[in-house]
């Protein structure tokens, strides 16, 4: 019996000494910081100008570029890589620099969505449902969205109750959100802000909003939408902030290719603001992920670089990049496969949540956006 212990004793031991490098690890291992994720959208934004900036050629008058010399001297440079950064500063200087960048297919990894329709609404649900839906989600038309969204999850989840919301651009994200079933606080297209207690800010963007000239009937001027989204957060400091941009697509319908690339630049200059703006408050400050993607690509050839849909070839492919304390600096990825389906994962990730165990059809978060250590 003696001798059965001291073996006993011996192999525990042994098996202690085994594992101790292990809790150490775990004990070393930092803790997570991300408590807020901002993911904000350009729709419609091609994974060509993303990567190489200004398309030579679509700077002409068939992609309605009048004055082509100025659009040149503003965004044409010779080689790719000072293209990319004076089109979207911040998306080359810091997120390349600082965080990751999905979607290259020079890289080969290349990002696509998985529905076959290739527009909005399909694309956003796909994305923050994490799975396609061919058949039940099949139009832009304003219907309820049937499936639970990652927004919504996180509306539920101890600590976030009310502080998830979505500010767009365009007037359908009530629907794809299931604004009545979620919760979520959503303020989509041209209609004012609501409420009796605006700040001096708000009751300007009202009357702005009253006064401008609508260009699109279902969609808001994303000037409007980005200060909107920002008086927003300075007033209720959400954990989880959906923001729609939507013109790169407008622009994109309308041939118009100066505006579509003015749109872009003005989107990258506004995540930009808003980054300096987190990080001055200390609410947000190094524990806020920042996320931006799109809901679809486009065409790739100058008659179709303006439309997407299920007929239009190379319009499945997508984007996404992510910047934040828990996300290592890998810069632009190699190598990897990522669709649209990721994201729902990924924004709950982010915040130390796990959005595949409510709803088990979703995709994984985006590869290694967190350390392995720091996963849920
Ligand atoms: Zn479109």
């Amino acid at each position: 019996m003696r001798a059965v212990i001291c073996w006993f004793c011996l192999v525990m031991t042994v098996v202690v000494g085994l594992c101790k490098p292990s809790f150490a690890d775990d004990a070393k291992a930092p803790a997570r910081k991300g408590k807020n994720v901002i993911y904000i959208t350009w729709d419609g934004f091609r994974w060509q100008e993303m990567f190489g900036g200004a398309q030579e050629i679509l700077i002409a008058k068939d992609a309605g570029v009048a004055d082509i010399e100025g659009v040149k001297r503003r965004f044409w440079r010779e080689s790719e890589i000072e293209r990319r950064e004076v089109l979207l500063p911040f998306v080359w200087k810091t997120i390349a620099k600082q965080g990751q960048i999905f979607g290259n297919p020079a890289t080969n990894a290349a990002a696509k969505m998985e529905n076959t329709h290739k527009f909005s609404y399909p694309g956003y649900s796909e994305m923050f449902c994490g799975f396609a839906d061919d058949k039940g989600i099949d139009s832009n038309k304003k219907f309820p969205n049937p499936h639970v969204n990652v927004l919504e999850f996180l509306n539920h989840r101890p600590g976030f109750e009310k502080r998830v919301a979505a500010i767009a651009t365009w007037d359908v994200f009530p629907s794809i959100l299931n604004q009545e079933r979620s919760g979520v606080y959503v303020h989509a297209g041209p209609g004012p802000i609501p409420g009796n207690s605006l700040s001096d800010r708000e009751k300007l963007l009202n009357e702005m909003i009253a006064d401008t000239v609508m260009l699109w009937p279902d969609n808001q001027l994303d000037v409007i939408t980005m200060q909107v989204a920002r008086e927003y957060l300075l007033k209720h400091k959400p954990r989880v902030l959906f923001i729609g941009l939507g013109e790169t697509d407008e622009w994109g319908h309308g041939r118009r290719y100066d505006r579509y690339l003015h749109a872009a630049n003005r989107a990258d200059a506004f995540v930009s603001k808003l980054w300096d703006l987190l990080q001055s408050l200390p609410e947000y400050k190094d524990q806020t992920s920042l996320v931006l993607g799109c809901d679809h690509g486009r065409g790739s050839t100058i008659r179709d670089w303006t439309d997407h849909g299920a007929k239009v070839e190379g319009a499945e492919f997508v984007w996404s990049a992510v910047l934040g304390p828990d996300t290592p600096a890998l810069g632009v990825r190699s190598d990897v496969n990522a669709t649209l389906s990721q994201i729902a994962a990924t924004l709950a990730v982010l915040v130390g949540e796990d959005f595949r165990a409510t709803s088990p059809k979703s995709a994984a978060p985006l590869a290694d956006v967190v350390k392995k250590s720091e996963r849920p």
